[in-house]
């Protein structure tokens, strides 16, 4: 039988749309131009346009539309609220961002600049996931796919970078713990760069697990290595997984076996997250994943939700910078969620990232079983989410 997949997006999200160099900082213009000569040699710096543009998310939702999936379930996100964002925002990063409403301007060089309505559009993304889980909470559905820009994973606690203004799947896992009950919340950031502010904001934290598998260091952000793995209470709650460029569907598979479901089916948790970028996508030209792939590694999510937590299932997008990989991936993606057949996968007859992964999964077994023997707690034991 099909399944509900809860599609959240707002047009209003097309709002943030910055354009053109930084007149202020030419400095930050030069870095970016060199960034982009290094990762993509053959693009034209001439016609150069800010890659997280309206288009990524209207080619997902034009196909949506073209081909809708049984099941997709559209809502609309509301905005996150101040004492939403604060739970994983201090007080000085939302004023900052707020001060920013109306106007246009770059925020660091690594490719982060608002248009006037940029704030109202990161408001919505956060508010996406928020909305997703509070629906699958009280059962309107038990899998969301939440269709949003800015993205957030690049956001730390203070500071806006890699075209995030907001971490949107921090202040839905933070709103999940806080609101709804949720004791353990699990994150696998499959997105193509290592999620440093999701990092940050949960660094010390042992109620939110997160798996970051990512392109490796010295790629953008630079961080992500092995040996991160949490400090305090939080360590051993943080489990990177880079590997090299080039990697494909192979290597996220064994991502999944390897790392996501043992260490889900150590930790337990009662809620499921996925930073869902797809700049692993061959089109996106440094690694050679694609839509096959990310529609398996979907149909494993939903059975692994289903074996941990009840189904429980939020998907947010995060990157992804060429709008045919997009589609493709975003509409394979809510395919499965769906439950439909999924037609096979795509593999390399040589993946370079099938090793690398394999060192990765031995260098974290430990840490994995040890997040079997955390005991947990008896408020955790007692208060199952509302719903
Ligand atoms: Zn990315």
């Amino acid at each position: 039988m099909l399944e509900t997949v809860l599609i959240y997006y707002d047009a209003r999200m097309l709002g943030h749309d910055p354009t053109g160099w930084d007149t202020e900082h030419p400095e930050w213009s030069d870095a970016v131009k060199a960034m982009i000569a290094h990762q993509y040699p053959e693009a034209s710096l001439e016609t150069y346009a800010y890659p997280e543009r309206p288009a990524r998310l209207t080619a997902i939702v034009e196909r949506l539309q073209a081909e809708p999936v049984d099941g997709q379930c559209w809502r609309v996100p509301a905005l996150a609220t101040h004492a939403q964002l604060e739970r994983a925002h201090s007080a000085a990063h939302l004023e900052y961002i707020e001060s920013l409403v109306g106007g246009s301007r770059w925020l660091a060089q690594d490719t982060t600049a608002v248009s006037p309505e940029s704030v109202v559009a990161a408001r919505l993304a956060a508010g996406a996931g928020i909305g997703a889980i509070e629906a699958i909470t009280t059962g309107e559905g038990r899998h969301a796919f939440c269709i949003v820009r800015p993205p957030g994973h690049h956001a730390s606690s203070d500071h806006a970078r890699g075209f995030c203004l907001y971490n949107n799947i921090a202040v839905a896992a933070m709103h999940a713990r806080a609101v709804l009950g949720y004791g353990r919340v699990m994150i696998w950031d499959w997105d193509m760069h290592h999620g440093d502010g999701t990092q940050d904001i949960f660094y010390d934290q042992p109620d939110v697990l997160v798996v970051d598998s990512h392109c490796e260091a010295p790629f953008y952000p630079g961080t992500g290595t092995l040996a991160e793995t949490g400090t305090g209470g939080g360590l051993g709650y943080h489990l990177n997984v880079p590997f090299p460029r080039g990697s494909g569907n192979a290597a996220l598979l064994d991502v999944f076996e390897q790392v996501v479901r043992p260490a889900a089916r150590a930790f337990r948790p009662e809620l499921i997250l996925i930073s869902a970028g797809f700049d692993c996508h061959y089109l996106d030209q440094t690694c050679v994943m694609d839509e096959t792939g990310f529609a398996v590694l979907a149909q494993h999510m939903c059975a692994l939700a289903h074996e941990v937590c009840d189904d429980r299932l939020v998907m947010m997008l995060e990157g992804g910078y060429n709008a045919q990989a997009l589609s493709d991936s975003a509409h394979a993606t809510i395919r499965a969620l769906a439950g439909n057949t999924i037609p096979g996968i795509n593999v390399l007859p040589e993946d370079p990232g099938r090793a690398a992964v394999a060192e990765v999964a031995r260098f974290h077994a430990d840490t994995i079983a040890a997040l079997g023997q955390r005991p947990v707690a008896s408020s955790e034991a007692s208060g199952s989410p509302r719903g």
